[in-house]
């Protein structure tokens, strides 16, 4: 690990103080900023990255707040992900989220994890994580992942980076139409969920969302989900802790059986939570049974283009569309 100088601010305004400025974009890097250190500190470790600086958020009053509001759950960047999944009351009105969070991981990771720093980790990719492979991602040239080895990797919106996006949390959130406050030199400004993650052919291929140099997730705000249900259902290699192979965040609204409202976010296929919008349509006005399992499965992997070692995940994919709409239909 190279030398690096540590600060721990104790406002917001400190925080962005010490940022780069808005457009330096070439060397942001030089400035981390640190949560609970689960997967920054593996890249320094590795020398993926080599900030002059690292800038410790917990000196930040108010980031570690929890609070949940008539308008529905205000999550400060800081809190933990066993603060979700541990919260009863965030459990019986956002199940998918407390799920999500829960299925993070281990114990361990899920006590120092953060909100902010889950969201905004970096892929697992191993050529990514591989201190000498300048892949793409890295500011390489290619993809090594794409002729490679990619049993891990995106089936969904793939290219130039075939990364997916190991964020858990991700896709629940963005199924219960979260908003990211964000933090910068000029100011705050809100983005939904769902827009805060780029697709490596949309932004800037280095990066998995919309952050600026010079910007903090502040909070991601809920909306109330009154008259929800709504589950996570993850599929893992190794029982004990790992990152998804393939999710699914499902969150319904019924009436006499048949679906009236409908948000599926798939994780673990594509570099981003992979909103299912067509599949979502189709949902309403059905009952839940084997048949619209069925369709909802296959307009949901819509466009899917497996590489040569992950065509697995199309068939597990609609498996856990399917267990997560069978689990709502009987809740
Ligand atoms: C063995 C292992 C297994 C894991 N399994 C899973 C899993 O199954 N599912 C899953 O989702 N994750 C998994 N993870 C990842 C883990 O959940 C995340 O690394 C963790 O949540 C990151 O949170 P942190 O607070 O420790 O972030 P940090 O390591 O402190 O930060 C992570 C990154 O986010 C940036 N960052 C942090 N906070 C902010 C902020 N507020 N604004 C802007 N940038 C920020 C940091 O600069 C850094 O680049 C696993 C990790 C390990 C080591």
């Amino acid at each position: 690990m190279k030398n690096f100088t540590y600060v721990m601010p104790t406002s917001l305004e400190q925080v962005v103080e010490l940022l780069p400025g808005p457009r330096d974009l070439k060397t942001r890097d030089r400035v981390k900023v640190l949560a609970g250190g689960q997967d920054l500190l593996g890249e320094l470790k590795e020398h993926l990255v080599e900030p002059e600086q690292v800038v410790n958020l917990k000196g930040v009053p108010g980031l570690a707040d929890l609070r949940p509001q008539a308008s529905g759950w205000q999550i400060g960047a800081l809190v933990t992900l066993a603060a979700l999944e541990e919260n009863t009351s965030l459990r019986a009105s956002h199940t998918m989220i407390a799920e999500a969070a829960g299925s993070v991981g281990s114990t361990q990771i899920r006590n120092q994890g953060t909100v902010g720093g889950n969201l905004c980790q970096r892929p697992r990719c191993w050529y990514y994580r591989h201190e000498q492979a300048v892949c793409i991602k890295k500011g390489g040239a290619e993809c090594f992942a794409y002729g490679g080895l990619n049993k891990y990797n995106a089936i969904l919106g793939g290219g130039p980076s075939y990364i997916v996006h190991p964020s858990d949390l991700a896709p629940a959130l963005v199924a219960a139409g979260a908003t990211a406050l964000i933090r910068g030199k000029k100011g705050e400004r809100t983005v939904e969920l769902e827009r805060f993650f780029t697709l490596p052919s949309e932004g800037a291929v280095t990066r998995e969302n919309v952050l600026a140099p010079d910007e903090v997730l502040v909070r991601v705000d809920v909306p109330a989900m009154a008259g929800w249900k709504s589950t996570y259902v993850k599929f893992r290699e190794r029982s004990s802790y790992d990152f998804a192979l393939a999710a699914v965040a499902a969150a319904l609204k019924l009436d006499g059986g048949k679906v009236t409202e409908a948000r599926l976010v798939l994780g673990g296929v594509a570099p981003v939570p992979w909103r299912c919008e067509k599949a979502e349509k189709a949902l309403v006005g059905r009952k839940l049974d084997a048949e619209t399992c069925r369709v909802v499965g296959e307009l949901a992997l819509e466009g899917a283009e497996p590489l040569a070692h992950n065509a697995y995940k199309l068939p597990l994919a609609k498996g856990l569309i399917a267990k997560a709409l069978t689990k709502l239909a009987s809740a």
